[in-house]
């Protein structure tokens, strides 16, 4: 990568420069009017509008329906200084947070919210866990490890490259050691304090949902959970259960689909010294076991509610919402007056707006009075660039349900 040279360039069609002049990383097939030259997946191009201006470079990939992933709006080399200096800049960033040394996992760089399109890096302890999403940074991926293993000396780079996203830019899926040397199958790293074993090379799923990490600290501080009944939906390796176990709840049910995962969940809560024989760790859907819990009569202080992603695009939308308020309308009827539901939706495609209507829905259906407590979002770590507003994706709700 030492010098990446620009093989083509490509015209938009008039009036669809605006976009790129806003700075939006993305440009789809459709905009794009004429390209100069034959540039292969992942080679650079010069984006120029429709009389001529330069406007960009990003990486060009001749299939996909992004057709391209703009990295520069400068005019400068897009050399190896150019990605030394997003690396530090990015990790100058999380630096700046002070997380560290009771939070030893967070997001490094956060894909086109740090200027890096298609790549992901987060921190686990010593190892660094590497996502290419797309064939520009896969391409760029051998000379990146390197960089950022001189920037953050770790001692070693993972990569877990998803394949649902991958697919899409005609990639396998890949996972393995990608520079230095392998972690341990339970690798130990904090959050806020707490510890929590993570299977970085040979895990299902790698890691932690790390941008949860503010949200578990607040929904689940003493004050709410103290000597109080907690569901814990979609509950993964624990998460908030772990904090809701720590800080004095009387028992907390964690159901997940995934037995591997309430495994570690069950580890995680001996890891601080929380005996998981005194709560419970349930494997089912939970769809269905929420109707079996309201049919039993049970009721919880406080109820989490992290699903995963349900509206993959806007064509999702609809379906997902009536997920979203089946699950809602359930856990407010399992709700105690007085107690506190922490509602969230990770899709994208799910605006803020919606969501909150999608609770008022669920509570008229519930027959529930709730206020709204706090409005949350995905923590600091993953940061949104303005010029990419749809990658705030992660909302959530504290409602309160009052008698
Ligand atoms: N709250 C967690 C993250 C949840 S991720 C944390 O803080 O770490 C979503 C989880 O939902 C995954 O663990 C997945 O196994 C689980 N899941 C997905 N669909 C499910 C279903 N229908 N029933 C139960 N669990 C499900």
């Amino acid at each position: 990568m030492s010098y990446d040279p620009i093989i083509g360039q490509i015209i938009v069609k008039a009036g669809r420069d605006k976009p790129i002049r806003q700075r939006h990383p993305w440009v789809y097939s459709g905009s794009i009017d004429k390209v100069n030259g034959d540039p292969p997946a992942g080679a650079l191009v010069a984006v120029h509008d429709d009389r001529g201006r330069f406007l960009a470079v990003g990486t060009y990939h001749p299939a996909s329906k992004i057709r391209i992933r703009l990295l520069d709006w400068s005019g400068q080399p897009l050399d190896d200084a150019f990605w030394q200096a997003k690396l530090a800049a990015a990790s100058q960033r999380r630096a700046a947070l002070q997380l560290e040394p009771s939070t030893t996992a967070y997001r490094l760089v956060n894909a086109a919210s740090d200027g890096m399109p298609g790549l992901i890096v987060d921190r686990y302890g010593d190892w660094l866990v590497l996502q290419a999403l797309t064939v520009g940074i896969e391409q760029r991926k051998p000379a990146l490890a390197q960089q950022l293993a001189a920037l953050l000396r770790p001692q070693g780079i993972v990569e877990r490259s998803d394949a649902a996203v991958r697919a899409k830019e005609g990639l396998a899926s890949v996972s393995g050691l990608l520079w230095g040397t392998a972690p341990a199958d339970q690798l130990l790293i904090k959050e806020n304090g707490i510890s929590f074993e993570v299977d970085l090379l040979t895990g299902h799923k790698s890691g932690l949902y790390l941008d949860q990490r503010d949200n578990r600290a607040l929904v689940c501080a003493e004050r709410f959970v103290s000597g109080k009944r907690v569901l814990n939906l979609f509950s993964y390796t624990g998460g908030f259960g772990v904090y809701a176990a720590v800080n004095g709840a009387a028992f907390v049910s964690n159901v997940d689909s995934s037995v591997p995962a309430l495994e570690a969940a069950e580890n995680n809560f001996r890891h601080n010294g929380v005996d998981p024989d005194a709560h419970d760790f349930v494997a089912a859907d939970i769809f269905d076991y929420l109707r079996h819990l309201v049919a039993t009569g049970e009721r919880y202080d406080l109820i989490v509610l992290d699903p995963p992603k349900f509206a993959h695009s806007q064509r999702d939308v609809d379906k997902a919402a009536r997920g979203y308020k089946d699950l809602n309308r359930l856990a407010l009827m399992l709700l105690a007056d007085g107690g506190y539901l922490a509602t969230f939706s990770c899709s994208g495609a799910i605006s803020a707006e919606l969501f909150q209507k999608i609770a008022f829905a669920a509570a008229l259906d519930a027959d529930a009075s709730a206020q709204i407590m706090r409005t949350l979002t995905q923590a600091e770590d993953h940061p949104v660039a303005l010029t990419v507003p749809e990658s705030a994706y992660l909302k959530g709700l504290l409602l309160a349900k009052s008698a």
